[in-house]
């Protein structure tokens, strides 16, 4: 028999140690090649004054197994606790968030008994950064950072995912209508990536659209891959319209380690009664088997749990007119173990492929593309002379330096000068693009400085300059709209 893998299990709050129980039970039952390593996360530890709740022998743990069998936990409320979840994101550099969002039908009441997809969520950039700056009296900024590489990791591993799990198509979800530079480059980098995968049927969806067809149509899709914030949205849709969302599991997946837990928290109002439904942790559970390649034990508790809910055998959270037999959280894991080696009759059974080892995920060879400074926007906050924006650019267009001239003025993204229509609300915050007057010229950022210092001895307050660049020639910067 190959070595045990060793993994590190919390039990968590709540009902949290129940389902924990009741899951361990059926991994060693259906001898699972694992050797767990226990440690206490949560309510307790943060009563302690651990503000993240995870002290550092815990994470001692973590660094040894790099899998993590988490329960839910309970958050204390007030403040000052940091969220464990998103500390342990981004220690572990979790990137992909996974979760699969399959109706089981007629067992669970849904609307939509055929979905059975899968969200995977790039979990690390994108506008939750959280770089966040109030500029002027009226304007806020959030930065949303999109990369090369955090796209193109997030994507393979979507295709990969397609594979293991014999999935049949990619569905890629952005708002590249829009945003066509940090949108755009996910859904570049989707087509290459695609292309190495011709057995895999890709296609690409604006997010408004996809998540209407998701609230609609979900069985149209099967696997979606998408940045952050719009993961994180659509990917609560998809667990809704299952009707599941207790029965689900999810998965937080990064190069080294992996993290995996119930979709649901910790249930205090249950707790100790053993009623808990441990199907969500035990789905997690499974899909943990499959990354730590073992598919067979994966698929055989994945088909029996099929199985238990098929018959009948359902915990009270989803009992109903239909169901054979209520049973306890500590029965119904024995009722699934007495099916291990069965599979479902209605329900569709599954089956895994040893998943890539994701060290050996190889991303494109970085290539150095040639960086030349075009222009500068230059951002002020401005109110004066009632706020019109032709006085702003006559003034402007005095101030420009012989190697920066002005070229338009945007406020909120739209063009207000030259020609602006008279009837556009503008704000105190003025975006002031200049460029080198010939476009062959090169500029460097001396050129800019300079432009500053011009502007500055004018009396204007500039809050933020962002440089215009091309790259091998292509624009990085968006045009304003009407520019
Ligand atoms: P919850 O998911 O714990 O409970 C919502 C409702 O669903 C409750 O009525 C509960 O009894 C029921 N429920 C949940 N899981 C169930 C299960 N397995 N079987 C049967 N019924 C189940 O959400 P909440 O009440 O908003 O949060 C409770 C606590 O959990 C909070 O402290 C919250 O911060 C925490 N939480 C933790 C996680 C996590 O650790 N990943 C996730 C979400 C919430």
């Amino acid at each position: 028999m190959s070595e045990k893998q060793k993994i590190t299990v919390a039990y968590g709050d709540g009902i949290g140690p129940e389902i924990m129980q009741a899951t361990l039970d059926i991994l060693i039952a259906a001898e699972a090649k694992i050797e767990t390593e226990v440690i206490e996360i949560g309510e307790k530890v943060y009563r302690k004054g651990v503000s993240n709740g995870i002290s550092d022998e815990a994470w001692d743990s973590l660094r040894r197994t790099n899998v993590f069998l988490k329960a839910p936990i309970t958050t204390p409320q007030g403040g000052g606790y940091k969220s464990l979840n998103v500390t342990t994101r981004m220690a572990l550099g979790l990137f992909a968030n996974v979760r699969p969002c399959r109706s089981f039908f007629p067992y669970v009441p849904t609307n939509h008994p055929l979905t059975d997809l899968v969200i995977i969520r790039e979990n690390e950039e994108d506008l939750y950064a959280g770089i966040e700056h109030q500029q002027t009296n009226e304007v806020i900024q959030a930065l949303k950072l999109i990369s090369k590489p955090g796209s193109e990791k997030i994507i393979r591993y979507a295709f990969e995912y397609a594979k293991v799990y014999g999935r049949s198509k990619v569905t890629c979800m952005t708002k590249d209508n829009i945003m066509k530079q940090a949108d755009g480059i996910f859904h570049k980098i989707f087509n290459e990536v695609a292309r190495e995968y011709p057995n895999i049927e890709s296609n690409h969806m604006i997010i408004d659209i996809g998540s209407a067809v998701i609230a609609d149509r979900p069985h149209s899709l099967d696997v979606v891959v998408t940045q952050n914030l719009y993961g994180d949205i659509i990917s609560d849709i998809a667990a809704q319209v299952t009707g599941s969302v207790g029965l689900g599991g999810s998965a937080n997946i990064g190069e080294e380690a992996a993290m995996f837990e119930a979709i649901h928290g910790s249930a205090p109002d249950i707790a100790g009664l053993d009623i808990a439904n441990p199907s969500g942790l035990i789905n997690a559970a499974v899909m943990m088997l499959v990354h730590i390649n073992q598919p067979d034990i994966a698929e055989k508790i994945a088909n029996a749990w099929l199985k238990t809910i098929e018959d009948g055998i359902h915990t009270s959270d989803i009992y109903n007119k239909d169901s054979n037999r209520k049973v306890w959280t500590s029965e119904f894991s024995k009722e699934v173990i007495l099916r291990l080696g069965q599979a479902p009759r209605l329900l569709r059974p599954v089956s895994f492929k040893p998943m890539t080892d994701m060290r050996k995920m190889i991303l494109s060879k970085k290539v150095k593309s040639t960086k030349e400074l075009k222009g500068v926007d230059i951002f002020l906050d401005w109110e004066e002379q009632e706020r019109n924006p032709k006085k702003l650019g006559e003034r402007l267009n005095k101030t420009g330096t012989g190697k920066l001239a002005l070229k338009m003025i945007t406020n909120r993204g739209v063009k207000v000068y030259p020609d602006g229509f008279p009837g556009t609300y503008c704000t105190d915050h003025w975006r002031c693009r200049f460029v080198a007057p010939d476009e062959k010229d090169s500029l460097n950022n001396e050129d800019i400085v300079e432009l500053l210092k011009a502007i500055h001895s004018e009396g204007f307050d500039f809050i933020k300059t962002e440089h215009l660049y091309t790259f091998d020639g292509e624009r990085g910067y968006s045009l304003g709209q009407g520019e």
